[in-house]
């Protein structure tokens, strides 16, 4: 039963499920917030499954390849829905609540409203994306999404289970201070979480960057999202927004593909092979040693606090 009930959970088949049994599959039941997300929630699963198919075909003759692309985001994502289920509807909740008492005005429901909400939102998703790269302690928490050398739609699996904790607070706290209401956010999550689970899919299964129309030249595609998986020079900590690089531009992280040079993926040093500590835990270890050796309070904390590969400058 349990098993059953994880199942079906993940392929998000249990709002339509129910809205059948309970025959209310119709068009007004659908227009409602459960019935959106009755609808919605099944998409991701089924393009992943979809995925997964067109890459077995693909590498029939080479299965191992694939099995390893798949092996650490399935750890990753058992993990961390065994830690993580309810602690971040808590902190969302919390979050939203203690910010909104900051907000100076809260924007109305409408299209002026839900422009403004998506600045906002892609703010805060811009801010706690690139701290999680420019503070050593968060970069613990970010680098397993990062850790992955194939990228498919697995990887949105791939996180230590605090970035989820850490993202909420922030995405929520910014937002919630901004003054956009929860109607407005929850859309916006729903927008922002199907394409930020999207522009992960595979080169195999789609190499080509922007589509057509003014919407194409607007938005972020899988691969400017590809480029920030890049452990190269030239690739290195950009394109940190996830459906519109509104403040890519504004701060100078935007980053366009380099005719040549071909993404590297995965992190900057040699992962062991095949292995899920390493993977999981790898940088939380290296800044622990870091931290250690350090000889003074202020150089430990430095470790913490500073961007990935700080040293202290040798006297
Ligand atoms: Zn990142
Ligand atoms: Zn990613």
């Amino acid at each position: 039963m349990w098993l059953h009930d994880k199942i079906v959970g993940f392929f998000g088949i249990k709002g339509i499920w129910d809205l059948i049994q309970s025959h209310q599959f119709t068009m007004a039941s659908l227009m409602t917030w459960q019935g959106l997300a009755a609808v919605i929630s099944p998409i991701f699963p089924a393009l992943l499954v979809v995925e997964i198919i067109f890459l077995l075909w693909i590498n029939r003759r080479s299965p191992r390849r694939l099995s390893s692309a798949y092996k650490m985001p399935v750890l990753m994502y058992a993990t961390n829905t065994a830690i993580f289920a309810l602690v971040n509807l808590q902190v969302f909740f919390l979050t939203y609540d203690a910010f909104a008492k900051l907000a100076l005005f809260e924007v109305p429901v409408n299209l002026y409203g839900f422009v403004y909400a998506y600045l906002a939102w892609e703010l805060s998703h811009f801010m706690y994306h690139f701290t999680c790269h420019k503070v050593r302690l968060l970069w613990c928490f970010h680098a397993p999404h990062h850790a992955p050398s194939h990228m498919n739609l697995s990887v949105i699996f791939t996180a230590f289970f605090l970035q989820g904790v850490y993202a909420t607070f922030v995405r929520t706290g910014i937002c919630s201070a901004l003054g956009v209401p929860l109607p407005l956010l929850f859309l916006i999550m729903v927008i922002d979480g199907c394409w930020g689970a999207l522009i992960h899919v595979s080169e195999e299964a789609w190499s080509r960057g922007a589509f057509g129309g003014a919407l194409g030249r607007l938005m972020l595609n899988p691969v400017h999202h590809r480029i920030h998986h890049a452990s190269n020079a030239e690739y290195l900590d950009k394109n940190y927004c996830n459906t519109f690089p509104i403040w890519d531009k504004l701060f100078g992280t935007l980053q366009q593909e380099i005719p040549g040079v071909q993404i590297k993926y995965g992190l900057n040093r040699d992962v062991r092979p095949g292995s899920f500590v390493d993977m999981y835990f790898g940088e939380i270890y290296l800044l622990a040693k870091d931290v250690r050796s350090a000889p003074t309070f202020k150089q430990k904390l430095l470790y913490v606090v500073m961007p990935p590969g700080w040293e202290p400058i040798a006297k």
